[in-house]
């Protein structure tokens, strides 16, 4: 007897069972599944969301196939799915569902990040399932309480339960023997005090002892993400190789091979789908459309990179980076790596959502120190220049940070592309529970800085620091909203939005009784989301786009604070924290700020470009204003 394993696509000879079974094996084949999850699929499978809803079929998505039927095999316990997002890892893990319950009716377990995903997946995909597949459908009971909300009991006595990540309670209890945990790095890394939920998770099948299947599936995170230590303990590792349609080429596709014109846009590319894939035969070097791209995809197979020669493996990891996924076009590969040049969270999307890669921060956050930073510092707008802001920059931002004795600000300038450069780093000495030194701060916004066309430059924009003294800072910035100088407070959460402007009400009098009631608009700025910018940004080396410029006149201890912090791992989540407790960081604060500030006011710098030079050349005919609001004033050049 030579029983060949669902689609041997390995690189070896071919896969075969042994001619005997062990007795471990008898008993497992008691239960086994008996046609291949893939042609269970196309029999009895419904999809009930996505781009191709219907009766499920293998040839639109040929490289599953292979996944689903790895499931299947008897002495496969664990397959780990590490994917993108469109790589259909929510197929593979419903349409082996579907085969459990049909064939080997027991005990199944669907974990997800949260209870709204449990209910998304029951109400959506689950349930749709069950009633549109005339083979499933049949076991759905009469009794609706069998069909409840977390739970469904299938009159075979199949029972699908379902978990999130941090309800510890329903992952501890009963023993299990189809465990499926899907988008496995979006749950916390601790259930309770207790353990991870893939820990909790697995404890539920050890009754099985050599009969359960583990089914992890997820887009990666970070290195020390659930789905990519998964991936890395695995046995065997599989990678797709495709085959170039025009040379016939078995390759690895590559993010190096998405190519698109360097003198298009990033709008362009993706208007026009200007991007293209390259063989990488050095002889061939075709450009692969979608088209040919979907062909070389299901002209090829699963490449073993790993545990290569291993017969019967038991855990299988799958990797399937975005390309390979026929809803994905180059273009759209295209202009996230070329937003990945200048903004940190693209560049984490382009390894996590199209890569499927872990996104390894040491790679980037090694070398920037204060040395680094304090040795490039430049000699623009030097001490005897009559003017201090570069011609490149149009627009400038004032940040303050109130400390119990003084007031610090960075005055910073921006141009295209966020270049900017830093004017003035001020420490304003005084206690700031005295209105004097708000007058002085008041005073010292209204400060006009030349600017290399010889115009004056005034300050645009301006966030307060709330977070100590905060009613005075919000009497403060009361009446001078109309300027925009605004009342900021940090927020620390991971994935806070840069910024966002909400109502604050506080009372104006001391004594609370008198109904002095006001209101500002406060600016919350997500520190974390800007600081992983910034530190993106530090590590551009060539003029341009978001460098980052200091002056001669900077400091050092600027630099020390402006590199105090690092992201490091806190509970299993990133987060910045001082390298050193307790070591000074205002200058990261003030650069957070008023890089939040520029993105408030979203200047259009051609249009003020323009502006800048239509007022120089109008020798004989002053003009006093930038009419864009962003330019409080503009005088003309001498
Ligand atoms: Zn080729």
């Amino acid at each position: 007897m030579q029983i060949k394993s669902a689609q041997t696509e390995t690189t070896q000879a071919e896969m075969y069972y042994p001619f005997t079974f062990s007795s471990q094996e008898c008993r497992a084949a008691e239960t086994k599944i008996k046609i291949p999850i893939s042609e269970h699929a196309e029999k009895y499978q419904y999809v009930a969301r996505g781009n191709h809803t219907g009766a499920w079929r293998n040839d639109i998505t040929p490289d599953l196939a292979f996944i689903m039927d790895t499931i299947g095999e008897e002495h496969v316990r664990e397959v780990i799915f590490m994917g993108t997002p469109q790589g259909g890892k929510s197929n593979v893990l419903l349409n082996a569902l579907g085969s459990f319950i049909d064939q080997d009716p027991a005990e199944v377990l669907v974990v997800f990040p949260t209870r709204d995903d449990v209910r998304e997946f029951m109400d959506d995909r689950i349930i749709p399932m069950l009633e549109n597949s005339p083979q499933l459908s049949q076991y759905i009971s009469p009794n609706p309480d069998d069909t409840a909300k977390y739970h469904v009991k299938l009159t075979n006595s199949a029972i699908i339960y379902t978990g999130w990540a941090n309800s510890a309670s329903r992952l501890a209890s009963k023993a299990i023997k189809y465990i499926c945990l899907d988008e496995v790095d979006k749950y916390d890394a601790t259930v309770g005090k207790e353990t991870d939920a893939i820990s909790l998770a697995r404890k539920r099948k050890r009754t099985f002892g050599d009969t359960y299947k583990l089914i992890i599936t997820s887009s990666p995170t970070r290195e020390d993400g659930h789905v990519n230590k998964a991936f890395n303990a695995a046995q065997v590792q599989y990678r797709r190789h495709v085959v170039c349609p025009d040379c016939g080429t078995d390759q690895l596709m590559n993010i190096t091979g998405i190519k698109y014109p360097e003198d298009k846009t990033k709008e362009e590319i993706a208007a026009g789908g200007l991007a293209w894939y390259e063989c990488s035969h050095s002889d061939c070097q075709s450009k692969w459309t979608e088209a040919k791209r979907n062909l070389a995809v299901r002209a090829g197979r699963w490449v073993r990179y790993k545990g290569q020669d291993l017969e019967k493996p038991t855990t299988i990891a799958f990797h399937k980076p975005g390309w390979l996924s026929f809803d994905v076009t180059f273009a759209e590969i295209a202009v996230c790596e070329i937003e990945s040049k200048t903004d940190h969270a693209r560049l984490i999307d382009l390894y996590n959502d199209y890569m499927a890669e872990p996104f390894i921060e040491s790679e980037e956050g090694e070398g920037i120190t204060e040395k680094v930073l304090y040795d490039r510092r430049e000699d623009y707008g030097p001490e005897n220049a009559e003017w201090v802001v570069p011609m490149a920059a149009s627009v400038i931002t004032c940040a303050v940070d109130v400390q119990k004795n003084r007031l610090e600000t960075e005055v910073v300038a921006w141009g295209e592309g966020l270049e900017s450069w830093g004017l003035e780093y001020k420490q304003h000495i005084g206690d700031p529970a005295k209105p004097e030194v708000w007058a002085n701060l008041d005073r010292y916004l209204k400060k006009k800085f030349r600017h290399e066309s010889g115009i004056d430059l005034k300050i645009a924009i301006t966030a307060i620091d709330s977070g100590y003294l905060a009613g005075e800072v919000y009497k403060f910035v009361k009446p001078r909203q109309v300027r925009r100088v605004y009342a900021i407070k940090g927020e620390d959460a991971i994935g806070h939005a840069l910024y966002a402007f909400s109502s604050k009400k506080y009372s104006g009098a001391k004594n609370k009784n008198l109904k002095d009631i006001h209101k500002i608009n406060l600016c919350r700025i997500g520190t974390e989301t800007a600081k992983d910018q910034l530190l993106h940004w530090m590590q551009i080396e060539e003029h341009g786009p978001c460098y980052m410029h200091w002056h001669m006149g900077y400091p050092h201890e600027y630099f020390k604070q402006l590199t105090a912090e690092h992201a490091i791992q806190d509970k299993g989540k990133r987060r910045w924290k001082p390298k050193k407790k307790g070591a000074p960081n205002e200058a990261v604060d003030l650069r957070v700020y008023n890089y939040a500030m520029i993105e408030v006011l979203n200047p259009d710098f051609e249009e003020l470009n323009i502006e800048i030079a239509a007022i120089n050349q109008k020798e004989d005919n002053p003009v006093k204003q930038i009419k864009r609001p962003v330019m409080v004033q503009g005088l003309r050049k001498k």
